[in-house]
């Protein structure tokens, strides 16, 4: 005699195990969208090679090219999100952080000129604009600062 109780524990069980069958796509031989060099497109790659629960190697179900997992199209959306950061970075890099002045509107500065601002941060001079504004590249982006003229 099975009590009701059990039958939901069975159920429970099964669906649990169902839910897993569901995930576990990303195993030896199952089935996984990579971007393919080859074929320049992202499509169905069979798994060949894991690192942890992580696809390491795939072969395309198409062109049959045996190549690393890549999950999106190469350079696209990495490249274009990298611009404005790194030569924000190239510009900190070269500047004296230590020589780094409180921003001030009453202050007067240079090109080259490391400020830190209450609400944008480290920034660096880009230019004076009509001697009384300064252009400042933070880690957010350009601005322009009200200085002394
Ligand atoms: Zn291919």
């Amino acid at each position: 005699m099975i009590e009701p109780r059990q039958v939901i524990c069975v159920i429970l069980f099964g669906r649990t195990n169902y839910m897993e069958s569901e995930m576990s796509k990303k195993e030896l031989g199952g089935t996984i969208d990579s971007w393919c060099g080859k074929c320049k497109m992202i499509l169905a790659h069979t798994i060949e090679a894991m690192v942890g629960d992580k696809p390491a190697r795939v072969h395309c179900n198409t062109c049959n090219a045996v190549h690393t997992y890549k999950p999106n199209e190469p350079g696209k959306a990495a490249v274009s999100g990298k611009v404005r950061p790194s030569r924000y970075k190239t510009l900190i890099k070269g500047s004296d952080m230590a020589a780094a002045k409180i921003y001030s509107p009453k202050e007067k500065y240079e090109p080259g000129d490391v400020l830190q601002h209450p609400s944008f941060g480290i920034g660096v001079a880009t230019a004076v604009k009509d001697g009384t504004k300064v252009e400042v590249l933070f880690e957010g982006g350009s601005k322009l600062l009200v200085q002394s003229a």
